[in-house]
């Protein structure tokens, strides 16, 4: 209970976040939402038109998407907790900038101790690159699971197209769906192969972004 009690009392506390300037643009900063104790998390790229104004994360077209693959899994958004790179909407849905990606990346950090899931699935390019620490882009990685350090625990990093590339291009949609189906079988896998944790120092990714320019949905 403790946890959750801290998830909420963080999430208030980056309410008024002003660290760069999608602070002036915003609605609202749209946190997070989900299941505080979830073993999967999703990690989208930022807010859009709709999140924005509603302050949930996924919840357009991309968001309905989203839905029917868990569905498909077997779950539903109250399973996993879903978030973003960064909280507040980008203007127009412009491309995250390198100086805010930095600005915002220690709430998403925080988020992930907070939550200790065992499996995050990144969703298109900048989640992962962020989350890897590696310059590769998600063409190259979809679909390849990952045990790497995060927030000082150990757990499997999963980078899938984002569901808005999939949305008008049917083979990138059947790739995002066979990615997913393997889902369950991670999330079963991911636990007890990641259990024995070395004492390690806390380890927050600190890989400097790629310039915008080298990101993008794929
Ligand atoms: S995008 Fe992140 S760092 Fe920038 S104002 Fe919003 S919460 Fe703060």
């Amino acid at each position: 209970m403790a946890h959750v009690d801290s998830l909420q009392a963080y999430a208030e506390s980056v309410a008024g976040c002003t660290r760069c300037r999608l602070a002036q643009g915003r609605t609202q900063v749209v946190f997070g939402a989900g299941n505080p104790h979830a073993d999967l998390m999703f990690v989208g790229e930022a807010p859009g038109f709709h999140e924005d104004k509603q302050g949930v994360p996924f919840v357009g077209q991309a968001g309905k998407l989203l839905e029917k693959l868990l569905a498909g899994v077997g779950l539903g958004r109250d399973d996993v907790y879903i978030a973003n790179v960064l909280k507040c909407r980008p203007p127009g849905n412009r491309d995250p900038q390198p100086d805010e990606i930095e600005a915002c990346e220690s709430h998403l950090f925080r988020q992930i101790e907070l939550i200790e899931p065992t499996v995050i699935a990144t969703l298109g390019n900048f989640a992962t690159k962020l989350l890897s620490g590696r310059p590769l882009g998600i063409t190259r990685v979809h679909g390849q699971e990952q045990p790497t350090m995060l927030a000082g625990r150990r757990l499997l990093l999963y980078p899938l197209y984002h569901p808005a590339a999939a949305l008008y291009t049917p083979a990138m949609l059947k790739v995002l769906e066979s990615d997913f189906a393997r889902i369950p079988e991670l999330i079963g896998s991911a636990m007890p192969e990641l259990a024995p944790e070395p004492a390690q120092e806390l380890t927050l990714v600190a890989t400097p972004s790629p310039p915008a320019e080298q990101l993008g949905l794929f």
